[in-house]
């Protein structure tokens, strides 16, 4: 029979592998859009929030810059005029009225003469003013040399004494960057400015001011970075970097909006990673599972189908040779014309080979009854020594054609058995043990009670070729013969020892070998009493 299950099992093993790849492709492909998808809800957010903290900074930025005139130094000396006067005198609110006077301009010797009113009625009349509004209208009016007296007199701060202080600062970096604009040095970020008349800037305590302000109103996902650079940098060099708004003060500044941390946003992905490759491993796994399985069922019903092959053809040639040569002796003894001796051993011999038909045939009946679960078992009470021993006489002129000799030692046994199925089993093992023995060797037949009783046994010995450990389970399956067909010496069919195992559990027993190759064998059938 030609077995065409091998491209089957590719074609099972493609079925199930490659929609198993699909899959995969699918789901990492399904990964990666989402991925995607999540980055861009991501990088729009970020944006929404870049420009929200641009048009804050903005604004707030246009509360936040300080601006000073700009003053020769020293001041120019001014025109005389009555308000000295005034300066030199005691009258209170004429200084106060002086100190307020928007343009009341430079004294002779160079310095404001509100700042200096202002300073004058520090002595004669504190009351009048607040130190901060006097530390103010000093810084603002005279910042080159009153200043740093003023502010060492009053001992006050005020937010332009603050700033005056960064003012410094601002000077010396207009220095070094006369353009102005954003300047970063030393980690601080500088706005900073210079017209013909003022200085203006914002310092990085107020930049710092106004970015932790901003902090309150944005998505705390979010970290907001005012940059310099022009150009946005690629995620790969800045992962978190989502967002960028342009910030309309000064030139090239931008806001970035990056995320706070990289987990926030991959948390979830890796958890969806984590579930959809879990899932897909245990459909791996199942369908692995499942093919490794079905495969192997299909070798299995391979190899069964291959061995019914050989079944067919072994039965086949087992009755061809017995019934061409029962006939080719037949035909002889029809004509008559054989001599007495010759006429009698072809007797023997059409006698020996019918009962080995009846054999076979029997077996091949039984086994198909068993298969299709047709056989009826006929359990009586039984004298085993006695059925034994009509067995062992039956087979004795088989292993005498061989020089085997059969010895028997029989106990008593009792026991309810089919005792043609019984009988079937032991002739099966007598056939094995005197084919698979040489000649001049002894069978051993014993028949005892094992178990307390509880079973009887009976043991085939042979002297035999013995049989391989690792053929030693594989012996007792249906149509199982060891070595390939061309190597085969002995004949057979493969059904022999199923038989004898399946009457064996039909009787609630077992039969058992132990074997070693050269040795020989023992086969073992054991059996409850009342089965
Ligand atoms: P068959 O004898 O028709 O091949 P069996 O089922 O009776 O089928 O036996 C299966 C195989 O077990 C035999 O082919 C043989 O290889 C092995 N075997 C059985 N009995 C013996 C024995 N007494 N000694 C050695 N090998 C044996």
């Amino acid at each position: 029979m030609a077995i065409r299950s091998a491209p089957s099992l590719n074609l099972l093993t493609a079925a199930i592998v490659l929609p198993l790849l699909l899959l995969v492709i699918l789901a990492v492909a399904g990964i990666r859009a989402q991925t995607k998808a999540a980055r861009e809800t991501l990088a729009e957010e970020a944006d929404r929030e870049a420009k929200v903290a641009a048009n804050f900074l903005k604004a707030e930025y246009e509360t936040k810059l300080v601006s000073f005139p700009r003053f020769p130094d020293p001041p120019a000396p001014g025109e005389s005029s009555a308000d000295d006067a005034v300066l030199d005198g005691q009258d209170v609110p004429a200084l106060i009225s002086l100190r307020d006077k928007k343009d009341a301009g430079n004294s002779p010797a160079g310095l404001p003469r509100r700042a200096l009113a202002a300073l004058r009625l520090l002595d004669l009349a504190p009351e009048a003013q607040q130190a901060s509004e006097v530390a103010d209208l000093v810084t603002m009016e005279c910042p080159s040399v009153l200043t740093e007296i003023a502010l060492g007199k009053l001992g006050s701060e005020s937010r332009l004494s603050k700033e005056w202080r960064n003012l410094g600062n601002a000077r010396r970096l207009l220095e070094k960057h006369p353009a102005g604009g954003w300047i970063e040095e030393d980690g601080q970020g500088w706005w900073v400015k210079s017209t013909d008349d003022k200085f203006e800037f914002i310092s990085p305590e107020r930049n710092r001011e106004a970015l932790g302000k901003l902090e309150s109103l944005i998505n705390p996902l979010f970290s907001i970075h005012v940059s310099t650079r022009t150009i946005p940098p690629r995620s790969a060099e800045a992962p978190l970097l989502f967002g960028t708004a342009p910030l309309e003060w000064g030139q090239g500044l931008r806001v970035e909006a990056l995320l706070k941390s990289r987990e926030a946003f991959l948390g979830g992905i890796r958890r969806q990673e984590l579930w959809t490759f879990s899932l897909l491993a245990i459909a791996v796994g199942i369908s692995a599972a499942g093919l490794f399985f079905i495969r192997r069922t299909l070798l299995r019903e391979r190899k069964l189908n291959e061995m019914k092959s050989q079944f067919v053809a072994s039965v086949s040639h087992e009755l061809r040779a017995p019934v061409a040569s029962i006939r080719l002796m037949a035909d002889a003894l029809e004509e008559d014309k054989l001599a007495p001796e010759t006429a009698k051993e072809f007797h023997r011999l059409i006698a020996r080979e019918g009962a080995r038909l009846s054999t076979l045939v029997g077996n091949v009946l039984d086994h198909a009854r068993i298969e299709q679960g047709r056989r009826i078992w006929k359990k009586e009470p039984c004298d085993l020594a006695a059925l034994v021993a009509d067995t062992v006489r039956v087979m004795e002129p088989l292993a005498k054609e061989k020089g085997i000799t059969l010895s028997s030692t029989l106990l008593p046994v009792e026991a309810t058995v089919d005792s043609g199925a019984i009988q079937q089993a032991l002739v099966n093992l007598l056939d094995n043990a005197i084919k698979f023995s040489p000649a001049g060797s002894g069978i051993g037949i014993s028949l005892s009670i094992h178990d307390e009783s509880r079973n009887w046994e009976l043991r085939v010995r042979d002297e035999g070729v013995g049989i391989p450990k690792n053929e030693q389970v594989r012996i007792f399956e249906r149509f199982y013969r060891p070595g390939d067909e061309l190597r085969r010496e002995t004949q057979g069919t493969g059904i022999g020892l199923s038989l004898v195992k399946a009457i064996a559990e039909a009787h609630g027993g077992a039969v058992l070998v132990e074997s070693e190759p050269g040795k020989g064998s023992t086969f073992i059938l054991r059996i409850p009493i009342s089965s």
